[in-house]
């Protein structure tokens, strides 16, 4: 494998499905190859040389692909199919509201009763502090530049004109649009798309394993990561920093958790110099971490919050952002004064998005989904970490029903094999050949299950990533 060229080792699993007995039964998929879309997040030659895996339904914890092969959908899509593949009441909330109103706006104080219903419902659920309103959007990455615009709105309407940078972290993942991508701290998403924008700072990524000074425990780590921050606010000045953006554990940029004391030390640095907090629980909220909200496990009080993925277990396109109830009463004033809070989508609080939302909220609450998370969690969590000595395996990290394997070599962060190797995207294939999807983004692998999974997938999921890191470990060995 150490010799292996760059293409045997990172297409050999994927032409081997493509030319393999499979192949010559006329694969529905092959004729899709070289296909119309500009794929999100794919490469050029991934659509031009490669089928495209085709998903064409689920159940449960699983979904099929075109070929009828199945596959345990360890991301749950993509951390958000939280109630599996198949929940009937969702199916019958959406038809019932298509069937009544399929649609109606919210602009100039008209709207309808599910957005309503759904907005009240939320502020009751959140209870890390008290929220005051809820703004609708279609998505995480509209949540996250609705932060922006309602931040720097605030701070206009405070007199604080200069109050407008952000500061996010690195490896953060806060969406794709063009500021929730300047909001995002990976590289790779700024690339050739002149982004960042030039009003957003980011700070450490407060990944202990891969960041911490020889001898350094988690609680100086967090410290120092503080420390740092502070430096920064007033290297910039602080009347000109409006805002903190923070996952409650990261998720797109490799599952990390926060080190210890880490919220507990960054909050009251925010606090000295009067900086908004947002946490985007995009991923983490309705019970993924084994707590409500992700904020309820690291006793976070936001200023702000971002939802979207689970809220509907991804059956319909809705993101929400949470306001504090002092930033909603300047913003009321200040619309008051200019006519309009300026500022909406034409699908913000979409009534079915909202109708399968109420129904997504109401099914967490009558199974006691947190409960179902924690019952589950530590199968989940203690079955994999055990493969954590595996001489390919840096780090396995994670919480709840979130976790990632970062791999390495000599298990040292300072270690990685070389990229053309593909290890991480050979055990995503090798994965895939034994009937279980999970998400590879260079040498780390994440999953987010749904919270549905079953003991017996669980056991599934971690036979199947054994036998992938066992067939990983002799390529590479
Ligand atoms: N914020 C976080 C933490 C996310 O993980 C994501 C998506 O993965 C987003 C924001 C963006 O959400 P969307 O893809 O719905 O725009």
């Amino acid at each position: 494998f150490r010799k292996a060229s760059w293409e045997r080792v990172v297409l050999a699993p994927f032409l081997s499905r493509l030319h393999g007995t499979e192949a010559s039964a006329q694969k529905e998929d092959s004729r899709f190859k070289g296909h119309d879309m500009l794929a999100p997040f794919t490469a050029g030659w991934q659509t031009t040389d490669v089928s495209p895996l085709i998903i064409e339904r689920s159940e449960g914890s699983y979904v099929y692909d075109i070929n009828g092969r199945k596959y345990l959908d360890s991301l749950a899509g993509l951390w958000c199919t939280s109630l599996g593949g198949n929940e009937p009441r969702l199916v019958e909330a959406a038809t019932k509201q298509l069937n009544v109103l399929p649609f109606y706006h919210s602009f100039w104080n008209r709207t309808t009763r599910p957005s309503l219903e759904l907005a009240k419902e939320l502020l009751e659920m959140f209870t890390a502090r008290k929220m005051g309103k809820v703004f609708f959007t279609n998505s995480g990455s509209e949540a996250n530049d609705t932060q922006v615009k309602l931040v720097w709105y605030y701070n206009n309407a405070l007199g604080r004109p200069d109050k407008k940078k952000f500061i996010a972290r690195s490896k953060a993942y806060h969406g794709s649009t063009l500021i929730s991508a300047s909001l995002t701290g990976l590289p790779a998403m700024h690339q050739k798309f002149d982004i960042p924008a030039p009003f957003v700072l980011h700070t450490d990524c407060p990944h202990y394993w891969r960041y911490h000074l020889p001898g350094e425990t988690e609680e100086e780590f967090s410290t120092r990561l503080a420390k740092n921050l502070e430096d920064l606010i007033l290297k910039e000045g602080p009347e000109t920093i409006a805002a903190f953006i923070a996952e409650p554990v990261m998720g797109a940029g490799g599952v990390i958790p926060p080190p210890a004391t880490y919220f507990e030390k960054i909050q009251p640095v925010l606090k000295k110099y009067d900086i908004l907090f947002i946490a985007d629980e995009v991923i983490c909220a309705f019970g993924r971490l084994g707590t409500m909200f992700g904020c309820d496990k690291y006793n976070i009080k936001p200023d702000l919050v971002s939802l979207a993925k689970a809220l509907s277990s991804g059956y319909m396109a809705i993101g929400a952002v949470l306001v504090s109830p002092e930033i909603s009463d300047v913003i009321h004033s200040q619309s008051n004064k200019l006519g309009s809070f300026a500022h909406g989508f034409t699908y913000s609080g979409h009534p079915v998005s909202c109708a399968v939302a109420i129904e997504t909220l109401k099914i967490y609450k009558e199974r006691n989904i947190v409960e179902q998370v924690n019952s589950i969690s530590s199968r989940f969590q203690d079955g994999l970490k055990a493969y954590s000595d595996s001489p390919i395996v840096g780090e396995i990290r994670g919480t709840g029903l979130i976790l990632s394997t970062e791999f390495a070599d000599n298990k040292s962060p300072n270690d990685p094999f070389p990229p053309e190797w593909g290890v991480g995207a050979y055990f995503g294939a090798e994965c895939q050949e034994n009937g279980m999807l999970v998400r590879v983004a260079g040498d780390t692998i994440m999953m987010s299950p749904p919270f549905i999974i079953s003991p017996r997938e669980v056991d599934e999921l971690i036979s199947i990533y054994g036998e992938a890191l066992k067939a990983t470990e002799e390529r590479v060995n």
